[in-house]
């Protein structure tokens, strides 16, 4: 069986294929970027802490009662999301958590 070329495809194959391929590229768009959207990486950095973070696994919080926000070491500035951590020394996102998170008293 020879291979058609392109022009002898109808109308109706190339639709499809065209629908096909823009289907598997919506698919591998949605698969990238759902995972960026629901886990978004914490907003408020400081660079000088940033090896002090990794080592303490700041990321998003699990769960908003586990989050800085309900961390005793946490002080609200007032300042939107972020807030001033005592542990990082630094602003951190209200809605991230470590590895050092206590519960406040
Ligand atoms: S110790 Fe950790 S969980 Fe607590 S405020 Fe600082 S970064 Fe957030």
């Amino acid at each position: 069986m020879a291979l058609r070329q392109p022009e002898e495809f109808t109308t109706m194959e190339s639709a499809s294929r065209r629908t096909a391929l823009q289907r598997m590229l919506q698919f591998a768009c949605a698969a990238v970027a759902v995972p960026l959207t629901v886990r978004a990486a914490p907003t408020c950095g400081d660079a000088t802490s940033e090896p002090l973070r990794e080592s303490l696994h700041y990321t998003p919080a699990p769960s908003a009662a586990q989050a800085c926000a309900a961390c005793s070491f946490f002080t609200a500035d007032g300042n939107g999301a972020c807030g001033a951590c005592a542990i990082m020394g630094g602003p951190v996102d209200r809605g991230s958590h470590c590895d050092s998170w206590s519960a406040k008293s």
